[in-house]
């Protein structure tokens, strides 16, 4: 194991001396509610060329999303004269200036434009405050080394949460201690009109954790005491875990709203969290989120302080490699489900269906068949920016679903050549325990992931992994769930998790059956190449007017394949593509079928093992 960070550390104190001062950041959020960020920053220079970066690459997105395009109104001074600036012609991030003789200090306003549509970052009663966003710093310094002052100024009467400590508040505005710009952006904060914060501290432990929820409503933010029993419960189980704790205090931040982004990002203080404004009070959508804080949280270990090489650049400047995403997402998104049934925030039947549902979804793909899933991990910066339209053929980050898969597999075998004895909780414990402390970063690369699992319970290890990363089989790796003494199967009856998509989306997915997923009003998000439906011409893109003759509904669809169950009529699909409109006959006769898990008589449970808490009375 090698830690970058100091071989990084050592290059950058050259570069360090120059600007070691501090920056002051002032954020006026006032305007937050249409989407607007105002800020004043003042950043140590020397005369003469100055180049000036906005960050680009952002850890935990692994990709060059830095919102270059809504950086505006941007102007420099100095001595209160306006600086010229110029963009470099290639990097779009970098602002290029002539620093007068004398001058030591740029001030700097500009604005960041927030909205998003419904990924926005702010509404009338909520923002989600990503400093990344509203800061600069000079090229070539590192984010170590760079030091800043925030303040932030909020809309009357909102209030906060964040891992920064504040260091003094009048009114509505409030500073934080000065802290490296790597900290900085690794902070988030949330504000909101409607604001709680609960502990979460389970008995025994001498480490502060909290929850912090901003929302639309006052009925948002009522989290339930069951799910403040599971997070104590999830604070206890990842302390078994791991050993350690690589962070000083903890605050999950979760903002609830329809309007505003639903999406998490880790820190390794804290984790970004947005979910729908019902997230408590509905249990469809409680079931869709209830991985997202143990899956956030899970990072803090396994992405901010163990993170592939690759991943861990000496600014927000340089390029990240996502080769080894399949560990930092894939174990990430195993374990975030495992945690989930572990705390109780999904019950082991609604694990069982989340898992049919990801394994029977990954069995379908048939982009598997050209490109593998290492290429997903590599693509990472290509894959986002794509539309859902042809998801099945071009794949999408497929590294967290059979990612999960792939280390179920491994935690299965784990458990079957040592008898029950060894498991991956062993590996998480040796790979990314080791001392507590603050906030730190531990590279790795593939080969001490192996070696990890060696030590653990010896195997080829490396064949087994690559094998599934490189493979091209038109199959997904079941593995896990048949070493786990289950079997995939698919009845006519719905799946949970795909009922609790359908509530959230209004959409209608028959990816196992007709081989299509459809909006509410038609709309083919996606057909499966290899299905009836892909056999019969239809495509993504088009929608679907009728069935049968019928105005469409997804009721008519349902009706539609029910009964073609009974006669060998093709389903008669009238379709409109752009301006034309065609009748599509397709030759489907097996009615709806959705997947689930049954146990594999004879076989040990291994799955049911494997959500079983590591701790008891947490509370
Ligand atoms: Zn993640």
């Amino acid at each position: 194991m090698k830690n970058f960070w100091i071989v990084i550390a050592a290059v950058t104190l050259f570069v360090a001396s120059a600007a070691a001062q501090t920056e002051r950041l002032q954020v006026d959020a006032t305007d937050a509610p249409r989407n607007i960020l105002h800020a004043t920053l003042t950043i140590p220079v020397s005369s003469g060329a100055v180049d000036i970066v906005y960050p680009k690459w952002l850890p935990g997105n692994h990709r060059p999303t830095g919102p270059i395009q809504n950086f505006t109104g941007l102007h420099f001074k100095a001595n209160g004269q306006e600086l010229e600036w110029k963009r470099d012609l290639e990097d779009m991030y970098q602002f290029h200036l002539q620093v007068p003789a004398g001058v030591t200090e740029l001030q700097v306003s500009y604005d960041t434009i927030t909205y998003n549509g419904t990924n926005s970052l702010a509404s009338s009663k909520v923002l989600d405050l990503l400093w990344n966003q509203v800061v600069l710093y000079p090229r070539g310094a590192s984010p170590n080394t760079v030091k800043v002052t925030a303040s932030v100024h909020l809309p009357e009467g909102w209030k906060f949460g964040t891992a920064l400590t504040p260091a003094q508040q009048n009114g509505n505005t409030v500073e934080f201690q000065p802290v490296s710009l790597t900290t900085l952006v690794d902070s988030p904060l949330i504000a909101g009109a409607n604001y709680r914060q609960v502990q979460i501290n389970p008995a025994g432990e001498s480490i502060t954790h909290v929850i912090d929820l901003v929302g639309e409503s006052e009925d948002a933010i009522q989290i339930t005491d069951r799910d403040i029993a599971s997070l104590k419960q999830l604070v206890a189980e990842t302390g078994k875990l791991f050993g350690a704790r690589h962070y000083t205090k903890y605050h999950f931040l979760l903002t609830l709203g329809n309007q505003t982004a639903h999406h998490g990002l880790e820190h390794h203080e804290s984790s970004d969290n947005g979910a729908a404004e019902d997230m408590f009070s509905n249990p469809a959508a409680h079931d869709l989120e209830a991985d997202l804080l143990p899956h956030e949280f899970f990072h803090s270990w396994n992405g901010k302080y163990r993170r592939p090489a690759g991943l861990a650049t000496p600014s927000y400047q340089e390029p990240m490699h996502g080769d080894l995403l399949w560990v930092y997402e894939g174990l990430t998104d195993y374990y975030g489900n495992i945690l989930a049934a572990r705390t109780g925030f999904r019950t082991p039947y609604q694990f069982r269906e989340n898992l049919a549902y990801t394994a029977a979804m990954l069995d379908y793909r048939a982009g598997r068949t050209w490109r593998p899933l290492q290429d997903t991990a590599v693509s990472v910066q290509t894959l986002f920016a794509a539309p859902p339209e042809w998801t099945n053929w071009r794949r999408t980050a497929d590294y967290y679903p059979e990612g999960y898969l792939i280390w179920l597999e491994v935690d299965t075998l784990m458990r079957q050549k040592s008898n029950g004895q060894k498991s991956l909780n062993d590996f998480c414990h040796l790979f990314h325990g080791g001392q507590s402390g603050p906030p730190t970063v531990v590279t790795y690369k593939f080969e001490d992931v192996v070696a990890g699992l060696n030590q653990i319970v010896p195997n080829d290890w490396a064949r087994l992994l690559r094998e599934r990363l490189d493979s091209k089989s038109p199959r997904a790796p079941l593995g896990g769930i048949t070493n786990g003494g289950w079997r995939l199967v698919y009845t006519d009856q719905k799946n949970t998790t795909m009922d609790a998509r359908e509530k959230s989306s209004g959409g209608l997915d028959l990816s196992f059956s007709l081989g299509l997923i459809a909006s509410k009003e038609g709309d083919l998000r996606d057909v499966i190449p290899g299905s009836e439906a892909y056999a019969a011409g239809l495509g993504p893109g088009m929608k679907i007017i009728a069935v049968n003759g019928r105005k469409w509904s997804k009721d008519v669809m349902r009706a539609a394949l029910r009964a073609a169950k009974h006669n060998q009529q093709p389903i008669a699909v009238l379709a409109e593509n752009g301006e034309y409109f065609n009748t599509y006959q397709v030759n489907y006769h097996e009615g709806e079928r959705y997947p689930h898990l049954v146990r594999a008589d004879g076989q040990p449970d291994f799955l049911d093992d494997i959500i079983k808490p590591m701790t008891t009375g947490a509370n």
